[in-house]
Order: structure tokens, then C-alpha cells, then sequence
């Protein structure tokens, strides 16, 4: 690494002034993202920090950064081995000394490192959990200057994650055997009781937590129920008007179906390729590989596509098929568009998905409160694609954070779906809440309301209630459909203990008393449902500049070619609008462009000067 960004220079060692100098030299960047000065601040002062940042947040920095101005190595946990590849490379190029300790080094090239780790060569180390923890290494770490611990998906350490790695809990000893060393734990796993157990199981109790928005506002929600042929031909539509030339997944629910589609997209003449647990090792690792070098293929995948696709300009997530839950449709949309451009989370479901979601639930070995849990979230989801208002809205508000404004740029808020009234049945239905006493469930209070003569319902002497009854102006299926959109409107809230009691919230006065309306999807198919305005481009250039800018991009991939990385390692496309905008002539105007940085700058910068100086002599 240079001698003018190496921990900051001859710039005051140890302050925010060096951060920020590396920020703008190393990174190339122009300033901090929302917390990310604070928790760079904390560590620098050799205090911990538990970091909740969504996908795409810029979680990274918040510990490269320190690990930079701080004296010695920063030690990185992470758990996928996959990625600590692509970092470190990342990394190299922008002049970092930064390595990776893991089982596919042989022992010459590890005892390399360590010497580098121990001789104060290094300024960032990846490492596995499980090599962490080897005595041996413990000791290395001992006997060299450490600048910090970040614990990289934290969240590993949660038992009740799919993610749950046990040698993450044995990372309690990092603070008894280092005590001086601080350390940051970053995960961008919302919910509370996992956030609760990193907390307690790294002994985090005193770090300081920061808590970042999960909205992610770059990334646009569409959601259509559609049925098989037309949801594919939708999909081809789609892909192919507003992602031409972008890599993107497409989401299936079987292995099958993802074959399928792959060999579908691949005759309509793109690149498609499948991934799923079904495939050899050596084919998936392929795929993921080319998946992330390649620009614009598609991967036709099952959830087992999931951690690891660390590609920051994945333009589109598109379902197929109906997600499992809130929580994995908002993960898996969430691979698309890390790198902050706009990009597109597109679903089409059926009844047919929903059928078939709530039979895996019921053949499921879990007990039967496990079921009872599933088949709620199930239903949410459900909800959240019913919905008439804004998604982004809901998605948030299920994660506990309120969004006060809808959002516009969601299908609901860009194209409102025709509506019906149901004011009157939402009013029957919260009084049937209400005066059952809030505690029962969604198929109770619909006999109820339909006046079903239930043995528990006379025992309870429910039938004697005003409500009893009065619902019939809508069948069954039509009640457990509006009070979805109640439970995702927020007006009714389910119990926590996994009964499904419902409660009403303070949303559910003004409907109450009459002073709001409740509105329901016209018809629940959506026979018309594409967004009927001009296609956004993905990233935006401006027309006189599009030219440039692809002959840019031709420039990147031999760049990346070159060096042996994917594109997005040598630039990001933010990058190159900004290289064709501005058109910069000499390797000081370089300087003003946001993601190059010193090296970049100067192993890069004469190809860039040189095609634009070649395009505007033409
Ligand atoms: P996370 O790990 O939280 O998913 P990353 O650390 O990979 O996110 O960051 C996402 C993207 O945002 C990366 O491409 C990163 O370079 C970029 N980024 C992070 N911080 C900044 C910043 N302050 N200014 C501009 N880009 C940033
Ligand atoms: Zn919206």
C-alpha cells in the first residue's frame, strides 16, 4: 500500500481526520453513509460496536477503515470461505494489505501470512471461525498487535437460524483472552431475538448498538398473481425491457422449476443458467463463479442460492414463485442492488404456490406450535401481496420500523390496483375482535361472523354476541382474505406466543369509529398488473453519454480480464456514469469521481483518460 494512505499518512494518526482521508484515498468515496462515521468512531477509540445493517448497507467499511487507522491487523471472522476470496481481492486492488487464513491455502503459503501477521504486515485478516479458535492461532494472535475483532454474520451464533455455526459461540473467549483489542459484530438479521442472543452469547453487553434503517429504498417491489404460462411470459417481458444487458436471479420453489425456466430463458435467448441443491458441488461452484465475473447472466435458482452472492450489481431478483416467508422474500430481494443504483424485486405467485406452501407446512416434522408459527408468517406474506397500499410500508412495518409516508416506489404506489370498499366488513371484523375479547384466532372469528353454530362457540357463548352471524356478505375464504389485510394494514396484531390470537392495534380506531375506509384488491388476479409507464433504465445515463459509457464498460471487463476479477472489483457502474458525465482530462480530475481511490488512480486512470480522450476526438 501507498505511503500516503497507509493508516492515514502523515495525517494525525488515530482521529476521525484519518478515517476520513482514507475514505476519500483508499475507498475513493466522498463521504460516510449513515452511521457508518459513529461505528468507525467507537472502534477507532478501541470500543465495541454491534452493527444491524440491512444488505447492500455498508457494513464493511465500518471495520476496514479502523482496522487501517489503528495500529496492527484487523482480524476479520467470517464464515463463508467463497467470499473472504473476493474481498481480500477487492481489497488488493484498492492497495490494502489484506489476506485470507483458511483451509485451501497449503503450509508454505499459510506460514507466509502468519510471518505477515506477526511482523505488523498486514492490515486486514480473514479468517474461519474454526481456524480462529485453534490454539495455534490463538497464540499467533498473542504474540502480535491486533486492531480489532469484527465478527462478520453475526448472526451465525444464533441457534435458531438456518445460519447457526457452533463454533461462533466459542467466540466469547476473543474478549477474555484479548481484552484490550475492541471488537465489532455486524449482521443484517433484523429480528429481535436474534439480535438479542449475538448480544448475549459474544458478550457484547456493553458495546454500542447501532441500529440502521432496513428500508432499502433503491429497490422496487412489484407483486402480480399470475398463473403459470402467463407469469413466465411476464417474466420474459420483463427481463427483457427493463434488463436487457443485467445480471439477475430468478427464484423458483423446486428444482425443477428452476431447470425448467433456465432452459426456457435460455431459448428466448438469454443466458440462463440453474442452481440448486440437486447439482454437483463442482457445477454449482461454476455457476456462482461465473454468476459473479460475468455481467449479465441470469441464475435460475432455489433458495439454496443464497449466502455468498456478494454481487454488488445484481439489477433484478425475480419470484416465480411465492417465497416462504416475509423474511426470505425481503433477504432474497435484498441480493439485488447492493451497490445503491436502482434495481427491481419482481414476483409472480399463484394459488397453486400458496397450496403448496401450506401443505409442506402441514407434512413438516415440526411440532405443531412450529406449524402454527408458519403457517402465520405464510399467511402474512400472503398478505403483503394482496395489499392495495404501500408495500415498502408494510415490509417495514413487519420489522418494527415505521415508514411515514408511502413510498413511490412501489407497484401500489406508482399504479394503484383497483379497490372495492370493504369498510363495513373490516368494522364487522374488528368487533369481532373485540368483543370475543381478543383472544382467538382468524378461523374462530369467522364462524363467528358467519354465524357457524360451533360447539366451542356456544360454550363460550359467543353466539349471543351482537356479531354473530353478520358476515355474509362474504364467504370464508373472502374473511381470512380481509383479515390478512388487516393483519399487514396493521390495524389487527397477532399474538407473540404463536396461539394467533388477534388484538386490535391504535390503527384499528379510526376504522372503527368511521373516520378511515378499508379498501381490498379489486380482484386478488391481476390480470393487468405490469407497471404501464415507460420502463426506468436500471442506471441512468444520460442518452449523449451512453455511448462512452459502454465503451467504458468494454474497457472494465478487459481491466477485469486482466487482473483476474470480476468487473465490479475494478469499478462500480456508479463509477463509469460518472467517468462519461464528467469526462475528466487529466489523473487530478480522477480524484473526482466517486469509487476511485489513489491506487485505482494510478493503475487505471491513464486506460479511462485515454478512451475518453479517444471518444471525444472522434
Ligand atoms: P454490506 O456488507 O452491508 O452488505 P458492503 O459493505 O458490501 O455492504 O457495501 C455495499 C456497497 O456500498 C459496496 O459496494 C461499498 O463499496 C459501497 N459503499 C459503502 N460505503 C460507502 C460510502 N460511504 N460511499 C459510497 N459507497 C459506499
Ligand atoms: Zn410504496
Amino acid at each position: 500500500m501507498t505511503a500516503t494512505a497507509r493508516k492515514g499518512g502523515d495525517v494525525q494518526p488515530g482521529g476521525m481526520k484519518a478515517a476520513t482521508h482514507i475514505l476519500e484515498t483508499v475507498f475513493g468515496y466522498k463521504q460516510f453513509r449513515s452511521h457508518q462515521a459513529a461505528i468507525i468512531e467507537t472502534l477507532i477509540e478501541g470500543r465495541d460496536a454491534f452493527v444491524l445493517m440491512p444488505t447492500g448497507g455498508g457494513k464493511s467499511l465500518c471495520y476496514q477503515i479502523p482496522a487501517l487507522v489503528r495500529e496492527g491487523t484487523g482480524l476479520v471472522v467470517s464464515p463463508l470461505i467463497a467470499l473472504m476470496q473476493d474481498q481480500v481481492s477487492a481489497l488488493q486492488q484498492l492497495g490494502v494489505r489484506a489476506a485470507f487464513l483458511n483451509s485451501t491455502l497449503d503450509r508454505r503459503e499459510q506460514d507466509a501470512i502468519e510471518w505477515q501477521l506477526t511482523t505488523g504486515r498486514l492490515d486486514l485478516l480473514y479468517i474461519a471461525p474454526e481456524r480462529l479458535l485453534q490454539e495455534r492461532t490463538l497464540d499467533l494472535i498473542g504474540r502480535s498487535r491486533i486492531a480489532l475483532f469484527a465478527i462478520d454474520e453475526a448472526h451465525c451464533v444464533s441457534q435458531w437460524g438456518h445460519d447457526f455455526r457452533p463454533e461462533y459461540r466459542q467466540l466469547r473467549v476473543l474478549p477474555e483472552r484479548f481484552p484490550h483489542v475492541p471488537r465489532v459484530a455486524l449482521t443484517a438479521t433484523a429480528d429481535e431475538r436474534t439480535r438479542a442472543e449475538i448480544i448475549g452469547e459474544l458478550r457484547l453487553e456493553n458495546a454500542r448498538q447501532f441500529i440502521a434503517s432496513f428500508d432499502r429504498p433503491n429497490i422496487r417491489y412489484r407483486i402480480a398473481q399470475l398463473d403459470g404460462k402467463v407469469a413466465r411470459e411476464r417474466l420474459w417481458r420483463f427481463i427483457s425491457t427493463e434488463h436487457p444487458a443485467d445480471a439477475g436471479i430468478v427464484y423458483c420453489l423446486s428444482r425443477r422449476g428452476a431447470e425448467e425456466t433456465a432452459e426456457w430463458l435460455t431459448a428466448q435467448g438469454r443466458q440462463a443458467l440453474p442452481y440448486h441443491a440437486g447439482l454437483p458441488a463442482d457445477v454449482r461452484r461454476a455457476t456462482q463463479e461465473r454468476f459473479l465475473t460475468e455481467e449479465r447472466l441470469i441464475v435460475v435458482a432455489t433458495i439454496a442460492f443464497g449466502m455468498g452472492i456478494d454481487k454488488p450489481d445484481v439489477r433484478f431478483v425475480a419470484h416465480l414463485n411465492l417465497p416462504k416467508t416475509i423474511e426470505a422474500y425481503y433477504q432474497e430481494t435484498g441480493r439485488a442492488g447492493r451497490d445503491g443504483e436502482p434495481a427491481n424485486a419482481w414476483m409472480a405467485y399463484s394459488v397453486h404456490d400458496i397450496v403448496q406452501l401450506r401443505d409442506w407446512i402441514e407434512k413438516s416434522d415440526g411440532s405443531e406450535f412450529f406449524r402454527k408459527v408458519q403457517r402465520q408468517k405464510l399467511d402474512a406474506l400472503i398478505g403483503l401481496c394482496e395489499m392495495v397500499t404501500c408495500r415498502r410500508q408494510a415490509l417495514l412495518g413487519y420489522f418494527g420500523e415505521d415508514l411515514p409516508e408511502p413510498c413511490g416506489n412501489c407497484d401500489n404506489c406508482i399504479a394503484p390496483p383497483l379497490m372495492v370498499d370493504q369498510t363495513i366488513a373490516a368494522q364487522k371484523a374488528l368487533s369481532a375482535v373485540y368483543r370475543t375479547g381478543e383472544q382467538f384466532g382468524v378461523g374462530y372469528l369467522t364462524d363467528v361472523l358467519l354465524g357457524n353454530p360451533d360447539p366451542r362457540i356456544q360454550n363460550n357463548g359467543h353466539d349471543r354476541l351482537s356479531v354473530f352471524g353478520i358476515g355474509n356478505e362474504l364467504d370464508a375464504s373472502g374473511w381470512r382474505r380481509l383479515f390478512r389485510q388487516l393483519i399487514i394494514g396493521g390495524q389487527l396484531a397477532v399474538d407473540a406466543d404463536g396461539h394467533g390470537s388477534l388484538m386490535l392495534t391504535e390503527k384499528a380506531r379510526p376504522l372503527l369509529r368511521g373516520e378511515e375506509k378499508f379498501f381490498v384488491r379489486h380482484s386478488p388476479k391481476n390480470v393487468d398488473y405490469e407497471v404501464r409507464r415507460r420502463p426506468r433504465k436500471v442506471v441512468t445515463v444520460a442518452p449523449e453519454d451512453e455511448l462512452l459509457y459502454r465503451e467504458l464498460k468494454i474497457l472494465r471487463s478487459q481491466l477485469a480480464e486482466a487482473a483476474s476479477v470480476a468487473p465490479y472489483v475494478i469499478c462500480h457502474d456508479r463509477t463509469l456514469v460518472e467517468l462519461a458525465e464528467k469526462r475528466p482530462a487529466t489523473l487530478d480530475d480522477l480524484w473526482g469521481i466517486s469509487g476511485l481511490g489513489q491506487v485505482k488512480i494510478e493503475r487505471y486512470g491513464a486506460a479511462f483518460l485515454e478512451v475518453i480522450a479517444q471518444f471525444s476526438r472522434k
